[in-house]
């Protein structure tokens, strides 16, 4: 994991440079390469990609990138649809600021550099790069309320993530229909889990998920939840078979948090729709 992001960087940085010089040498005023963008087109690609793309940031082969459409858009500030003319417009000119060119179409290199400023905003990923994160005291830990538990399953968070979940949840509930309708949305199924109940899960269910469970686990700092969204028929909540993932992402309580957890502090986990882990107290 510690040499992709060093990649990433570079392969960011060598286009800025050719951009740069082409700039020189033409003496033209406009970003590099957004003058000639042909959105028309670059639409159609997005909307090819959107189930084509081959995505390999998460330890596997993904195909698609509608998954992550919500967290894309809200990264480069689109507000129209992922596969319009207006998207790739706002795509081309984050992508020439961000040196990936300006072609507005969602590609491998343009999905890495938006996974790694995603992963950049987690503690947990920075921290456990040098060592996994030491578990707080379960008794400096607090209960998760009933009525913010899914299925009244009790849980322990950090008392400072819990008050900043509650404000979110309250402010869901107040802005959001979906939850008026249906209260399990954005209750939380999973929080604070001790390392070692977590590696006798792992060799349990002999499901690892891809080894973190059972070696360093977000949920072990108290700062991690898992929330309900729904789930897909016949999948559970926190499936991550791609259908469950697509299921999730184009619901409304995911794109609420999508735009709205960061005013509570919360940042996501672009794999685990599920999943966000709060930033407001160092690890
Ligand atoms: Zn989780």
């Amino acid at each position: 994991m510690s040499k992709a992001p060093n990649g990433l960087r570079f392969r960011a940085v060598a286009p800025v440079a050719v951009g740069l010089l082409a700039l020189c040498l033409a003496g033209a005023a406009a970003p590099a390469g957004a003058a000639g963008l042909d959105a028309g087109a670059a639409a159609l690609e997005n909307r090819r990609g959107l189930s084509d793309l081959v995505i390999e940031a998460f330890h596997r082969r993904d195909l698609g990138w509608e998954i992550y459409a919500p967290l894309i858009a809200r990264e480069i500030g689109a507000g129209a649809g992922p596969d319009t003319p207006a998207f790739a417009r706002t795509l081309a000119a984050w992508q020439s600021v961000h040196g990936l060119g300006a072609g507005g179409v969602v590609d491998a290199a343009t999905f890495g550099a938006m996974n790694m400023a995603w992963l950049g905003r987690r503690p947990f990923v920075a921290a456990s790069r040098r060592l996994c994160p030491a578990s707080p005291a379960v008794a400096s830990l607090s209960p998760v309320p009933a009525a913010a538990s899914y299925g009244g399953k009790a849980m322990l968070l950090r008392p400072a993530a819990l008050a900043a979940y509650g404000r979110m949840l309250a402010a869901a509930r107040s802005e959001l229909a979906e939850l008026r309708r249906d209260p399990r949305l954005l209750t939380v199924f999973s929080a604070y889990r001790a390392p070692d109940e977590d590696a006798a899960r792992c060799l349990r269910d002999g499901d690892c998920q891809g080894v973190t469970r059972a070696t360093c686990s977000a949920h072990a700092t108290g700062l991690a939840i898992d929330v309900f969204l729904g789930a897909a028929p016949g999948f559970g909540p926190d499936s991550s078979a791609d259908a469950n993932r697509l299921y999730l992402s184009r619901g409304g309580a995911y794109r609420w948090l999508v735009q709205n957890a960061g005013r509570f502090g919360f940042t996501p986990y672009a794999f685990e729709p599920w999943h966000w882990e709060w930033t407001g107290e160092q690890i």
